[in-house]
């Protein structure tokens, strides 16, 4: 079916009072960036619907992006017709004959903005319900959850009809929660943390610690690689690399194992949070998932948490590791995370990390470094680039959609 537009009706921000207005026009801006591939679209967004007009893209392409931006409820794609009976009863069969198997029940749902139209919405809910009856007298018309609901819109513009309303992604349009940084490994949590936070509206960016050559080139880029493949949902990401290595070597040198990995997470913090506020940042999102690692204990995190008084967001604090990795799975994060490259956190791992580590004793241990300086060494070697969605579409996106 040669679709002309797709009608997208938003999520949750329909209940969010004054701020609809700012809602609406960073979906907007969203939207056109999830679909900058394609130049002829225009995007017209109003106070309940938006409307893309397709100009000729291929509105199949077009969904599959259009699926992973937050903050849109549903959409259905919609077919322009002239404002009078006979295009429109034209259109109903030709619809008809292309969807109806023999076997579904349907409905025609009309709607009327223009109210000079000569039907009113029963009127048409008629007119073309039996319109369908006289091409098929044997189907069987359902109001309550029919098979085919077949809606009719009669605008100002013109008369529009849509017969399938596809899913969105819910949640929120990212960035009107405000911006936080995302604190990404090479793992599976972190990009799920990362998804779950842009879900709800925020816009990450990925501050990564690299500690070459200690860490490999490929560890580098499975980073860049997982960021990557959260570009869909938003556009582009910026992604932080920290240099590190210096801070590691002093930290095994100067430190008994047990507390490395304290130590070593005090400092990722405090070095996110000042990154955080050069970015004009005001959360920081992780991967942690309780009891999960030494790290994670709660004693650990007391501990860990102490730098900073900065709100951390930890989506996936309360999950089992296999409704991770589903969530992974999903977002087709989980075959890049389990690849084997070692990151600056297993090849400094302690054989035996404290699971309480005490917090005088890690004040104490800490006078012996110059934080300051190791800190103000390391933020002057940041390097940032900002990641977007790569061009190559994924076929089975679009296999599950047809
Ligand atoms: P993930 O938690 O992403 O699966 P992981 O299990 O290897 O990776 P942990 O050791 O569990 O990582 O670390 C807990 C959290 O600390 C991570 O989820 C991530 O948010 C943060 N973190 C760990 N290592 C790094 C790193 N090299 N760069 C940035 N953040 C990191
Ligand atoms: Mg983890």
């Amino acid at each position: 079916m040669q679709y002309t537009e797709i009608m997208v009706r938003y999520g949750e921000l329909s209940t969010k009072g004054k701020n609809r207005r700012s809602f609406i026009m960073r979906l907007a801006q969203n939207v056109r960036n999830a679909l900058g591939e394609f130049p002829n679209l225009k995007i017209q967004a109003d106070r309940d619907r938006m409307h893309i007009l397709l100009n000729g893209e291929d509105s199949r392409l077009v969904f599959p992006k259009l699926k992973k931006v937050f903050g849109i409820q549903n959409f259905s794609p919609s077919i322009r017709v002239e404002k009078n009976l006979d295009a429109l009863e034209q259109m109903t069969h030709q619809i008809m004959q292309e969807i109806y198997t023999g076997k579904e029940t349907f409905k025609i749902t009309a709607k009327r903005s223009d109210h000079t139209f000569e039907l009113d919405s029963h009127g048409l809910q008629q007119f073309l319900g039996d319109a369908v009856i006289d091409i098929f007298p044997e189907i069987k018309a359902q109001m309550k959850r029919p098979d085919i609901n077949l809606r009719v819109e009669i605008r100002q513009d013109a008369a529009y009809l849509s017969y399938e309303t596809i899913k969105g992604a819910g949640g929120l349009p990212v960035g009107t929660s405000g911006r936080g940084m995302l604190m990404l490994s090479g793992g599976i949590d972190s990009p799920v943390a990362g998804y779950l936070a842009m879900k709800r509206g925020v816009e990450i960016e990925a501050v990564h610690f690299a500690s070459p050559p200690y860490t490999s080139e490929q560890a580098l880029q499975k980073a860049k690689d997982l960021t990557e493949k959260l570009t869909p949902y938003v556009g582009g990401i910026q992604f932080i690399e920290v240099p590190f290595t210096e801070i590691q070597e002093e930290i095994k040198k100067r430190s008994p194992q047990g507390y490395w990995m304290t130590l070593t997470r005090r400092m990722m913090l405090r070095l996110t949070d000042a990154i955080r506020e050069m970015r004009h940042g005001l959360v920081i999102i992780n991967g942690e998932s309780l009891g999960q690692v030494a790290s994670q204990t709660l004693h650990s995190m007391v501990a860990i948490n102490e730098v900073t008084t900065t709100p951390i967001i930890r989506p996936v604090v309360t999950m089992d590791k296999t409704e991770i990795i589903e969530l992974a799975e999903k977002i087709d994060t989980f075959e890049l995370a389990i690849q084997p490259f070692e990151d600056c956190c297993t090849i400094f791992a302690p054989p035996q990390p404290k699971t309480r580590p005490k917090l005088e004793k890690v004040l104490e241990l800490e006078e012996r470094f110059d934080i300051e300086g190791l800190m103000a060494r390391c933020l002057a070697g940041i390097k940032i680039e900002e990641i977007t969605p790569a061009q190559a579409e994924r076929a089975e996106e679009f296999a599950d959609l047809l």
